[in-house]
């Protein structure tokens, strides 16, 4: 059982200001693995100050030293890296060995990654008599969900201290302990007090109260479009910038001409990584009409290979979903594919049968001939559910993909490169995959529409936390 009673606040382990603590449950088995501090007002208070205080020295510690930092984090988290693997598996439910290398690797990499964009980033630049300088936006509250846990802390904190900022963050209650791992790392690796700060709670009472503090100058968030809303209308009160990673409904547009089994495979699997809990998933598949049958055949036999299991169980391919909100969510979206005349095509409501005793598991299911208007082609589910949606030309499969309040990423298929490029310009989205195109870590990732504004990763997601001064020269 992990038992957390105390907040990281400049520097020093204090106790939290009340004494109600979250309890954390293990997604594999439902069971309690540990608690947190409810953190609230008072808390966020004292770690706000912690970070204003800190904030002018550490603005002007030479950039060079602030990417040595990052770069000892990037170390301190990699001699912690299975156990953070483990961790994550258990609150989350991604499978091991995958947490592994995504959810533990990419926070390692992403650190190092920063040392090095800090490094080589120009500070400032003459355009005509004046010198445009960097500067940092000032203290960041960086508040995070919980399905890429650390990896969605990291692209707010690695850039957001490189640029010199300080940083308040308030995890995700639902997979805090990933962390509470980084802030012991932090304060081995013997950052200034102040310049990071922890506070857990609820999103309504910690959430908030750092959201609304005056002592704040920017808020990063990633979650639901719900909470962003609601976030950028607490920030408008202050005029604070804010940052937003929200959800998605992405579309894996399936040309006449592309490799229909290539094409079918990898979108299941990016609708299916992390149990569908990624914002990135591939949702809504797109096939011509004609080639319906074949594509729904195709994408229920790989459907049927996700075996469903313990994360840490060896031969897991889909693990639980996080929790049991999340469970009865999925659920009831399932029962309104359904409902709405959706062709259940693989999976289903029921639960799985064969996998441990509470944990929070779900059938990968498959829809087939949806409609984009239903409610399971518009909302986003957060489960492995996949919807294969037939059109009739490119036209109209642009129109579908489009039609969306999201617009986070999306796919394209096609043997033509050129032809998969046209397509992949039209849609309304920040990130295309083409025919399987790799994940960049230094690519701007983000949104268009409800999927939020601004940018993370590399060093587009560096620029978000920085400011531009103008120095007027005289000559
Ligand atoms: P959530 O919005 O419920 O919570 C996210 C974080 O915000 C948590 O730390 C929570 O405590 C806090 N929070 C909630 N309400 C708040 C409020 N009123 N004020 C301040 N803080 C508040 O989201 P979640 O369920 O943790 O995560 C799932 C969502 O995140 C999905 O919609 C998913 O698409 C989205 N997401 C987006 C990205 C991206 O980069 N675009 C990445 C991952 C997840």
């Amino acid at each position: 059982m992990l038992l957390k009673d105390k907040l990281f606040i400049g520097g020093q382990w204090i106790a939290a200001s009340g004494r109600e603590l979250i309890d954390v449950h293990n997604a594999g088995n439902g069971e309690v693995m540990g608690r947190i501090p409810a953190g609230g007002e008072k808390d966020v208070d004292a770690a706000v100050r912690a970070a204003r205080a800190a904030f002018e020295t550490w603005a002007g510690t030479a950039a060079a030293a602030r990417a040595e930092f990052l770069q000892k984090i990037s170390d301190g988290l990699k001699a912690r890296a299975d156990e953070l693997a483990k961790t994550i598996a258990q609150e989350v439910g991604m499978p091991l060995k995958l947490a592994g290398r995504i959810q533990a690797g990419l926070p390692i990499a992403n650190f190092a990654n920063y040392a090095r964009l800090v490094r080589e980033f120009q500070w400032e630049q003459k355009v005509g008599n004046s010198l445009v300088v960097r500067e940092p936006v000032g203290v960041v509250a960086a508040i995070t969900p919980w399905n890429y846990p650390l990896h969605q802390i990291t692209l707010k904190l690695a850039p957001a201290l490189g640029a010199g900022c300080t940083v308040v963050l308030k995890p995700s209650e639902v997979a805090p302990f990933n962390a509470f791992i980084l802030a012991e790392v932090i304060e081995q690796a013997g950052l200034p007090k102040g310049v990071f700060n922890l506070v857990t709670g609820f999103g309504a009472s910690a959430g908030e109260a750092l959201v609304k503090h005056p002592g704040v100058d920017m808020i990063s968030f990633t979650g639901s479009t719900r909470a962003g809303k609601r976030i950028s209308e607490l920030a408008a009160q202050g005029v604070k910038r804010v940052a937003l990673e929200l959800g998605g409904k992405s579309a894996s547009v399936i040309l006449d001409d592309a490799d229909l089994p290539t094409a079918v495979k990898s979108t299941v699997n990016g609708c299916y990584l992390n149990s569908g809990q990624t914002c990135t998933a591939l949702t809504r598949m797109l096939v011509p009409a004609s080639k319906y049958d074949e594509a729904a055949k195709i994408a229920a036999e790989v459907a049927r290979g996700f075996t469903v299991g313990d994360p840490l169980g060896e031969s897991t391919k889909l693990g639980p979903l996080s929790s049991q909100a999340q469970l009865e969510r999925v659920r009831t979206y399932i029962k309104k594919g359904v409902a709405e005349g959706a062709e259940l095509v693989a999976g289903g409501a029921e639960p799985p049968e064969g996998v441990p005793q509470g944990g929070y598991y779900v059938r990968p299911t498959v829809f087939g001939r949806v409609k984009n208007s239903m409610t399971i082609a518009q909302e986003e589910i957060f489960g492995p559910v996949l919807a294969i949606i037939p059109y009739q030309d490119e036209e109209e499969a642009v129109r579908i993909a489009n039609d969306s309040v999201y617009g986070l990423a999306g796919a394209v298929w096609s043997k033509d490169e050129a032809r998969a490029q046209r397509v992949a310009r039209r849609m309304r989205a920040g990130q295309i995959d083409i025919n399987g195109g790799a994940f960049n870590m230094n690519a701007p990732f983000g949104g268009f529409k409800q999927s939020g504004h601004g940018r993370e990763a590399g060093v587009y997601g560096l620029e978000e936390f920085l400011e531009y001064k103008s120095l007027q020269l005289k000559g």
